[in-house]
């Protein structure tokens, strides 16, 4: 569906949702689309797509920031990345121990001499883990796409990764092309399991397809439906929009907790059916 910029879409997740945690996560979903878009009256789709993640992560109701999972030795990792699309900037930032990823990768992305880092530069000696909990509903990683209205595209992820992962364990949130991507045409954040979208690179795939002519939709769909073919269901979400204001998303899991919101005055959130 198109909308007028500036359009903001994040998502809580793609995975096996159950109906019980609905509320929470689209109250969540809806106060992260705010915050996000209240960023774009002072800054860029940069500040929207950071503001709208850093809530998320701080809220705990996801597997990012505050409520991300334990690894097998019973302490978290985070993983995040951030893309700007106009000038292809990108910080991806692994293995963080505390604080929030998506702040992290933004500062390796405006540091602008190295993409990816890994954790242990950015982790104080100080460390006090009392604030981290685990994500209480059965929501997953965080991301946002947004496009302002200087025709910038922005994309970004951050995740807790998988519950039980072997420490030092990366997935796809903080690979460029993989969890995320942005270009001048396309921003696309994926969610699900690691293991598999690194073997396909969907947010890669996509802005590909755009490039060739396909709709944001139809590229989303093809993209997660080779991902079936290939691996099954129950493993792939994504959200994307293009520099149009088309905005898309498609998950083969059960649910996705998704959202909208544009200068339509437009605001609409999910977990299950509903188009944005
Ligand atoms: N993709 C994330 C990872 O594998 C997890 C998720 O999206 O739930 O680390």
């Amino acid at each position: 569906m198109r909308y007028n910029l500036p359009v903001l879409v994040v998502h809580g997740g793609a995975g096996s949702w159950q109906i019980a945690d609905q509320d929470k996560a689209k109250l969540t979903i809806s106060e992260a689309l705010e915050r996000g878009y209240y960023e774009f009256r002072k800054g860029s789709a940069i500040e929207a797509v950071v503001e709208a993640i850093y809530y998320m992560e701080e809220s705990g109701v996801f597997d990012a920031g505050k409520g991300s999972v334990r690894n097998s030795a019973g302490y978290i990792e985070m993983d995040a990345g951030i893309m700007v699309g106009n000038t292809l900037q990108v910080g991806g930032i692994m293995g963080l121990r505390e604080g929030s990823a998506i702040k992290k990768a933004l500062e390796i992305l405006f540091q602008n001499r190295h993409v990816l880092m890994i954790g242990s530069n950015y982790n104080s000696s100080n460390s006090n883990n009392s604030a981290i909990y685990e994500s209480k509903v059965s929501g997953d990683t965080v991301g946002a796409v947004a496009l302002d209205q200087h025709g910038n595209l922005v994309a970004g992820t951050s995740t807790g990764g998988i519950k039980g992962k072997l420490p030092g364990r990366v997935g796809d949130s903080p690979i460029p092309g993989a969890g995320y991507y942005a270009t001048s045409n396309v921003a696309v954040s994926s969610t699900g399991i690691g293991e598999i979208i690194l073997r396909i690179l969907p947010a890669k795939e996509v802005d590909i397809l755009v490039s060739l002519g396909f709709t944001i939709d139809d590229a989303l769909r093809a993209v997660v439906n080779k991902v079936t073919k290939t691996f099954g269901k129950d493993n792939i979400g994504m959200i994307g929009l293009d520099k149009y204001g088309n905005a898309s998303a498609y998950y083969n899991t059960k649910g996705m907790a998704r959202g909208v919101i544009s200068s339509d005055g437009v605001k609409k959130v999910y977990v299950f059916e509903g188009d944005i």
